[in-house]
């Protein structure tokens, strides 16, 4: 398996790394910062270079059974096993999805509701909420992001044995998502004092990180079903 290298710096940009294996187009490296396609986050995007100084362009990431997949573009070039290969990831376009991904811890925060699905993308994501008979205020929502946003609060992963979780059950009750179990560690987000809950991607060091929030529609999506999309202040349609 491929070592997770984004998992404990989210901040990683470069790296080095030796092939491991390819399979078609997919290029398996035994360790990366490339974040896989997950949690409802998009693959990254990047490249890989040779030791001659030939560039391979890296079009997506995803999981596999074999690790993980850094997808060439088809008719690429591809490495040798055991080649050695110097990693870069395309950094703004990963930062706005972390900027996003941490919004939307935020937005769990905020709205009082269940999350039924969500997609982030760059500078824009969104999350469906099952609201049942509440009323969502798009503007109370972007004041209480934004107020939390300004507040700079500290985000910070970390690890927990399940036997743990076991052994705090009210550390559970306060997730606004259950953890999966079965794999002996979960790795939670932590927002201080504003959100805690299971979540493997990649995040900002910080709330204030994500700068000015605006939410641009709540769509209905049926009966119970809400979807709140937020943008990056710089980038929402005006
Ligand atoms: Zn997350």
């Amino acid at each position: 398996m491929t070592t997770e290298l984004f998992r404990d710096d989210s901040y990683a940009t470069t790296a080095a790394a030796t092939v491991v294996a390819v399979d078609g187009t997919a290029v398996m490296l035994d360790q990366t910062i490339f974040y896989p396609m997950g949690g409802g986050q998009p693959g990254d995007t990047g490249t890989l270079t040779l030791s001659d100084g030939q560039v391979l362009t890296v079009v997506d990431t995803r999981k596999g059974e074999g690790g993980i997949q850094h997808l060439l573009a088809e008719g690429s070039a591809l490495p040798a096993v055991g080649a050695q290969v110097s990693l870069a990831i395309d950094w703004a376009r990963r930062y706005l999805h972390m900027r996003i991904h941490t919004a939307l811890h935020l937005m769990c925060a905020v709205v009082p509701a269940g999350v039924t699905g969500g997609q982030i993308g760059p500078g824009r994501g969104r999350l469906d909420f099952d609201v049942g008979e509440t009323t969502l205020d798009k503007a109370a929502i972007e004041a209480g992001l934004n107020a939390l946003v300004q507040a700079d609060h500290p985000v910070s992963p970390r690890w927990v044995e399940e036997r743990e979780l076991d052994e705090k059950p009210e550390l559970v009750r306060t997730m606004s998502v259950q953890p999966p179990r079965g794999a002996g560690r979960i790795r939670l987000l932590d927002i201080a004092g504003v959100d805690l809950q299971p979540c493997g991607g990649t995040h900002v060091a910080r709330t204030g990180e994500i700068g000015a929030l605006v939410v641009e529609k709540i769509e209905n999506k049926g009966k119970r079903n809400r979807r709140v999309v937020v943008a990056l202040a710089e980038l929402a349609a005006s």
